[in-house]
């Protein structure tokens, strides 16, 4: 199996025309995430030829095989938590509709209650902030992952994906990360954010 980068440039070309980040900042974004496919083949593929010995000096300290488990999660988290970020990104900003909207309110009593946690979430965050649906707890949830691997959720799917590590914003706005989230949000696109949510709940 290999995983395929997206050409975003074909699919998305909108994230090249967005107002408050930078097509040199998208550019060397792609960059980031096309290194963290690449990286899941090479450990997916390292796993697959792997010689018997690894498994048997298998250690919590350190070992091979442990590097190559633990980095997969980091790489695989990259590739996945990037293409939700490009896929939600190149939009027209304003506010959820329909369905999304009404669980939002429903779940942080209000749109802009539900910004304020999400924002403050994202400016908690050292790496990610999450929108996502939990399955067990049947709502949505935002949640801070400080690197690419770290505080899933389990049986949870995020919808919505803010990249907050420096990449994201250094280029555009220093570590004013605040004007970064203001343009995040006007070029959100709702409409892949509920097609994310409509899809999960069928
Ligand atoms: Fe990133």
């Amino acid at each position: 199996m290999v995983i395929e980068a997206k050409d975003f440039k074909v699919l998305k070309p909108s994230l090249w025309e967005m107002e408050g980040i930078s097509t040199r900042t998208m550019d060397e974004h792609i960059k980031l995430y096309q290194g963290y496919v690449s990286k899941s083949n090479e450990i997916l593929q390292k796993l697959t030829e792997l010689p018997e010995e690894d498994f048997k000096s298998a250690h919590p300290t350190y070992s091979p095989f442990r590097a190559l488990k633990v980095e997969l999660t980091r790489a695989l988290g990259g590739w996945k938590n990037h293409e939700i970020y490009f896929s939600n990104l190149g939009g027209k900003g304003g506010t959820p509709s329909g369905a999304l909207a009404d669980q939002i309110a429903r779940d942080f009593g209000s749109y802009d209650r539900w910004l304020k946690d999400f924002r403050a979430t994202a400016t908690a965050a050292r790496g990610w902030a999450w929108l996502a649906w939990d399955y067990d707890l049947k709502r949505l949830v935002n949640a801070i992952g400080d690197e690419q691997n770290t505080f899933p959720l389990w049986n949870a799917t995020p919808i919505l994906a803010c990249d907050v590590f420096e990449h994201a914003y250094f280029i555009d706005y220093g570590a004013a990360r605040a004007g970064y989230l203001d343009a995040f949000f006007k070029n959100l696109d709702w409409n892949d954010v509920q097609a994310r949510w409509e899809a999960l709940r069928r």
